[in-house]
């Protein structure tokens, strides 16, 4: 553990996010140093007041001193409201670009990172390890600019006074030293100890939300809530922890402050009496010390909201020092044209030490439709991941017209399949935005014919705002077939060369059954279909079947090829395919 906070971690965060706003950031201080100023400009009109007005009696010093007083507060109030509504600007625009890179580098992260960093456990990094760092530059910048020149100031109307009262006030400083430090430490683990629960309330949130059937299924909700208060439980205490550190340091400097006062009281007051010194002279002195106490009391407390900051920034940093393993090669090779033959050979895939794929070889003729079958488990969505790339084999080749996956640009390859899958991801919009998925470039007609072919047009009359209905979380406002319908059609737009498709394992209603049927024939025509299949009807059309078991391709052929040969896929065909044909 450190003592003081690694200046990488703030270069870092200079460089990459407050350099770019350097004038703003500059026109900002300026305004800080200005109000910052106005108070030891304030403390020094004390003396002119005191002993002008209040003890000589001159009537014309209520003139200047009044209106120098009211000019100081004018220019403070301005300045503190511009340089306000400056570093709200500049911390919001460096937030959200924190935030935007953040994001960006972890949609480009492996799916073994975010299986190791849940989804609330990231969001609550994007979200609020990024309102934590902002809060302390904010509080950098803040004291820097405003309260080290008011401390400073103020120090120099004190010292104008009388040096030797300036130095017995601050005799209290090297007792401070110690237990500052030491709180310091103690603030860091502590937000280190806050953020964590924090991540993990998130994560808890997430899985709650996310699986409230089942939590409702099962009963589950006093569990589930038990589960969540222990975790307030530590937040409450940790926070209560790291606040009370954080406040011991604006503390110690008030016991400090308290001790030089006594002591200049007592050295000053008698200089007074002797007549060595005026009112005016000691209430300069006095009113400066007195306003140096809050800036200071802030600057006390920066260093603690650094430590629990330094928490936040060395998470962050440790997202941005994760690299994907999957990436686009230098030089990629331009990706083929039309269906492609898709070939897998030798492929071995271990997730840890759990093996995967342990040798599977397999070939998918070009425009053709190939189906996948094999019990629960034997690696048939792995194989749809590593042609996409969504994770990369140990070993073995992956090749699509004769080109390596890996030799293509990640782009150019995931541009040349449509993946349509049971649990068909929709995101949380309308039906129309799901199906473009961003594109502009897609007419209404070409829109409206995707929506007929793909038969979503036959149950938008049922929504009440067509397809400018919500989708609702994860499409969960249609049902399952809907659902694929609206993945089908998305597909037909994306017109790509390769079609997976992996079929719905239970059984939809007749007729839904029928439509999803006929749109995925629509789909498939012209293109490189991997099918993972699950009806007997789609087999038996199959141009080839491939047989996984384990890992591994056992056989692949026609079906009638294969029945004939009895085995794993006569066995298969009796247990697991659903229709009659
Ligand atoms: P299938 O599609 O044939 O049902 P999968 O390809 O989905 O099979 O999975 C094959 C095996 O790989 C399963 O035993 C599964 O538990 C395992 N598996 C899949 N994804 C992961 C992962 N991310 N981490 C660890 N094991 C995984």
């Amino acid at each position: 553990m450190t003592k003081a906070p690694p200046p990488h971690l703030l270069r870092w965060l200079w460089r990459g996010y407050l350099a770019p706003h350097w004038r703003l950031l500059a026109v900002a201080m300026v305004l800080m140093a200005f109000e910052g100023s106005s108070l030891a400009l304030f403390a020094a009109m004390m003396q002119p007041m005191f002993d002008g007005i209040f003890v000589e009696g001159r009537v014309e010093a209520l003139w200047t001193v009044g209106l120098a007083v009211l000019a100081i507060f004018l220019v403070r109030a301005a300045t503190s409201f511009g340089h306000r509504v400056l570093l709200t600007r500049i911390s919001e625009v460096t937030a959200a670009a924190l935030r935007g890179d953040l994001l960006a580098h972890l949609m480009r992260l492996d799916g073994r990172f975010h299986q190791d960093n849940p989804p609330g456990y990231l969001i609550e990094r994007v979200q609020g390890d990024v309102a934590a760092i902002n809060k302390i530059w904010a509080g950098i910048i803040t004291g820097i600019g405003r309260d080290v020149v008011s401390v400073i100031a103020l120090f120099a109307v004190a010292l104008s006074v009388d040096w030797r009262w300036t130095l017995i006030a601050l005799l209290g400083i090297p007792v401070l030293v110690t237990p500052a430090l030491f709180a310091q430490r103690y603030v860091r683990r502590r937000a280190r100890q806050a953020r964590e629960v924090a991540a993990k309330m998130s994560t808890r949130l997430d899985e709650v939300f996310h699986g409230l059937e089942t939590v409702k299924l099962n009963a589950l909700e006093a569990y589930q809530s038990a589960r969540y208060k222990a975790l307030i439980r530590d937040r409450v205490r940790t926070e209560t922890r790291a606040a009370a550190g954080q406040a011991a340091i604006p503390s110690l400097i008030d016991v400090m402050t308290g001790l030089g006062f006594l002591a200049v009281l007592f050295y000053g007051g008698a200089e007074i009496i002797a007549g060595n010194k005026t009112v005016g002279q000691f209430m300069a002195f006095f009113t400066a010390m007195s306003l140096a106490f809050e800036p200071l009391r802030r600057l006390g407390n920066i260093t603690g909201l650094w430590q629990s900051a330094a928490a936040s920034i060395e998470r962050m940093q440790a997202i941005f020092a994760a690299t994907p393993s999957v990436t686009s090669p230098a030089r990629p090779a331009p990706a083929p044209q039309g269906p492609p033959r898709i070939e897998l050979a030798e492929v071995h895939l271990a997730y840890d030490d759990t093996p995967v794929l342990r040798g599977a070889t397999l070939t998918a003729e070009a425009g053709r439709m190939t189906a996948l079958v094999g019990a629960s488990g034997a690696g048939k969505s792995t194989v749809f991941k590593v042609l996409t790339r969504l994770v990369d084999p140990q070993s073995g080749s992956v090749t699509l017209g004769g080109v390596p996956v890996t030799d293509m640009a990640l782009p150019d390859l995931r541009a040349m399949f449509s993946v349509v899958t049971q649990e068909a991801v929709l995101f949380d919009e309308t039906i129309r935005e799901n199906i473009l998925l961003g594109r502009t470039d897609i007419s209404d007609d070409r829109l409206m014919a995707a929506v007929e072919a793909a038969h979503v047009a036959d149950f938008l009359p049922q929504l009440p705002l067509g397809l400018d209905s919500p989708a609702g979380p994860r499409g969960s406002a249609l049902s399952g077939g809907q659902r694929q319908r609206v993945a089908i059609a998305r597909a037909l737009l994306r017109d790509t060369p390769v079609l997976l498709l992996d079929e719905a394992t239970s059984a939809l209603d007749l007729r839904s059954e029928a439509l999803v049927q006929e749109a995925v024939a629509r789909l498939s025509r012209g293109r490189t279909v991997l099918v993972i299949a699950h009806r007997l009807a789609t087999v038996r059309e199959a141009d080839s079947i491939v047989v996984m078991e384990a890992g591994r391709v056992v056989d692949q052929g026609r079906h009638d090829e294969l029945l004939a040969r009895g085995g794993i896929y006569a066995e298969l065909e009796r247990m697991q395919f659903r229709d009659a044909g």
